[in-house]
């Protein structure tokens, strides 16, 4: 088994099954990284699972160290590393995150990666981030960067089942407060769940988009001319939101054929 190379300093419940872990590195540094890119955490067979987990579907070798990769919800200048996790009751290595308390060990992975950056998007081209549930951790990341020193307009659009579990979404109301260059659309699809009258929208993200009511609550028609859009999370949503506008003349990014969509799927 590896030497585990951090510690876990803040696990905070967001709702049953989404967690938000805070990791700090012991006797290395973070790594210089790019808001929106992701890392590894891995843990040992041999970890608990936690107690909502259900059995698992093979047994491990107890030494064997399950690794994923996460987006980093943390600032790039940030001393510690934060996480925003969705546990799947089955999977391999959620179910021993979310068994995890401050002061237990952790390995990172000190690859830090991905292509799902700001970073070669002129600075006054508008840029529209849209997620479902945890996939809102990489806009966390580069909007507590620098991404609000841009000079285009930024929108983060993100879908969720109910308004606990929108992660993020008090920060996400300040930081609206607080600039008139973000646009914060949270939506929920279970609002007859909600114990207290829910007052925000209750579309899919596809539907917001295709009615036309991003479009009135930004302000503007984006275009391929003038917006950027990055999607992450459920692949559902993702493969509908691309239809829409690739319909509108978007393309795919890709590094041979740069466009205005730009993906990442959990
Ligand atoms: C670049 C990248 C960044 C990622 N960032 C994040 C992140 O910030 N937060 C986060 O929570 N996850 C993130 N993921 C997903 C993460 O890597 C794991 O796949 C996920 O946490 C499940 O791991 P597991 O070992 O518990 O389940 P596994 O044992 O790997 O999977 C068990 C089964 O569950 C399915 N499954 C996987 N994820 C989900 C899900 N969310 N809901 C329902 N079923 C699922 C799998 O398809 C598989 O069939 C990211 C993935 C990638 C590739």
């Amino acid at each position: 088994m590896s030497e585990m190379n951090a510690i876990v300093t803040e696990v905070r419940d967001v709702s049953p099954i989404m967690k938000i872990f805070r990791i700090r590195p012991v006797g290395w540094e973070i790594p210089e990284f790019k808001p929106g890119q992701f890392c590894a955490l891995s843990l040992p067979a041999s970890a608990e699972r936690c107690a909502e987990a259900t059995e698992e579907p093979k047994k491990l070798a107890p030494h064997k160290m399950i690794k994923r990769a996460y987006s980093i919800a943390s600032a790039s200048s940030s001393e510690e590393l934060e996480f925003y996790v969705t546990l799947v009751h089955s999977g391999a290595l959620t179910p021993r995150l979310f068994n995890l308390k401050a002061g237990d060990k952790i390995e990172i992975g000190k690859r830090f990666v991905g292509m799902f950056t700001l970073e070669s998007i002129p600075a006054e081209q508008n840029i529209v981030l849209i997620a479902t549930g945890t996939g809102v951790a990489p806009y966390m990341s580069m909007l507590r960067s620098d991404a609000l020193t841009r000079k285009g307009k930024i929108t983060v659009i993100h879908g969720a089942a109910n308004s606990w579990d929108l992660g993020y979404s008090s920060e996400l109301r300040l930081l609206e407060s607080v600039t008139d260059k973000l646009t914060y659309i949270p939506t929920i699809t279970m609002a007859d769940k909600e114990p207290v009258e829910w007052k925000g929208e209750t579309k899919f993200i596809q539907d917001l988009w295709a009615e036309g009511i991003v479009e009135k609550k930004i302000g503007y028609k984006p275009t391929p001319e003038d917006t950027h859009v990055f999607i992450c999370g459920n692949p559902n949503m993702i493969d509908e939101v691309q239809a829409l506008l690739e319909k509108d003349g978007f393309i795919k990014h890709k590094p041979k054929t740069p466009g205005q969509i730009h993906i990442e799927a959990f």
